[in-house]
């Protein structure tokens, strides 16, 4: 959490290097990538970023309350699980299901529906897209909620309950915070990053001829993306985005870890697509939603294609760190595209 300084956010697009009337409001650019992956380390701005990402009101903070004490409550519920049986997994899937909706409609709702923070901090001033003929239903909202509650949802869903069965009966390396818990934080610490890593290969893929036409449009049907974009994906993006949970039948793991891993995947697209840089809350609290490194992704398609815990983009050559160098770069790279 910091102290905010500029309530409007109009001074820091003038004052940035970004090119004028690019975004409505941006936050300090270039972009900086997890500085864990710069050597030589400069252990001040490593111990930052990580006091930043792990030891404030941040979505990662959030994503592991809700996985310690949802385990903590659930598990006795949920019994035997050494059986796929309907109650633990109905259980799984009502609270997946409750807690996108709860994320993602409060956002809507809160953001969109009722605007109660205006425009500020808005990345871009329109509210959506006007027209909705590329949309399913013809509506962006409603195209968006379907494909994440129809496909989405289940899909993370049958992976976690996968995986949770699977360590049920052994099958699977399983280590306990109490006995390890050394091993247990540091899996904690490498969710992100692994998250990033391969978030990264599987949307370069992605962005292939046939695969970009016949499944990832869908996601990019939403230029000016909204909370409801961040899942929003055809089944086969939602295959490949959520196998990012599969590391956990080779390293050993927990429950706790394959749910905190899932709303890493599903809940942080959900932040990173409000089209919101922070949530204001009152005069000098904030709390960050917005993922800058995404919405650049949105409007310019041929960059970004990981986040900003694991700089694979920098290393290959497709980072774009929101200036005007950065968008000469890419203008340079793909030339009359
Ligand atoms: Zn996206
Ligand atoms: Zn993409």
């Amino acid at each position: 959490m910091e102290t905010a300084a500029d309530p409007t956010g109009a001074e820091n697009v003038q004052g940035s290097t970004v090119a004028p009337g690019e975004w409505h409001y941006a936050p300090d650019l270039p972009i900086e990538n997890n500085p864990l992956f710069t050597w030589p380390w400069n252990w001040r701005r490593i111990a930052a970023y990580h006091r930043d990402y792990w030891l404030t009101l941040s979505e990662v903070s959030l994503f592991l309350i809700i996985a310690v004490g949802g385990w903590a409550l659930s598990a006795p519920w949920f019994g035997d699980m050494t059986t796929l049986s309907a109650g633990w997994v109905g259980s799984i899937l009502a609270l997946n299901y409750g807690l996108v909706i709860l994320v993602a409609g409060g956002f809507h709702l809160f953001f969109y529906t009722l605007r109660r923070q205006g425009d500020d901090r808005k990345y871009v001033a329109q509210f959506g897209h006007r027209g909705g003929g590329r949309f399913t239903f013809g509506r962006q909202v409603h195209d968006n909620m379907f494909w994440s509650l129809a496909s989405g949802v289940p899909i993370w869903t049958g992976y976690e309950v996968l995986l949770l069965w699977t360590h049920a009966n052994g099958w699977a390396p399983a280590i306990s915070f109490t006995a390890n818990p050394v091993l247990f934080i540091a899996l904690i610490l490498a969710t992100g990053p692994w998250v990033a890593f391969h978030f990264y290969w599987g949307h370069r893929l992605l962005h292939t001829g046939p695969f970009y036409r016949h499944v990832h449009a869908l996601h990019h049907r939403n230029v000016n993306i909204g909370p409801w974009s961040g899942i929003s994906m055809h089944p086969v993006e939602h295959c490949i985005y959520f196998s990012s949970l599969l590391v956990h039948l080779i390293v050993p793991s927990h429950p706790v870890l394959v749910m905190f891993h899932g709303y890493m995947l599903a809940l942080s697209a959900i932040f990173g697509h409000t089209g919101f840089h922070e949530l204001l809350l009152g005069k000098s609290r904030r709390m960050m939603v917005g993922h800058f490194h995404h919405q650049l992704h949105h409007r310019y398609f041929e960059c970004n294609y990981g986040s900003v815990d694991f700089p694979l983009d920098a290393w290959f050559g497709t980072f774009h760190d929101g200036s005007k160098a950065a968008r000469q770069r890419l203008r340079e790279r793909l030339g009359p595209r």
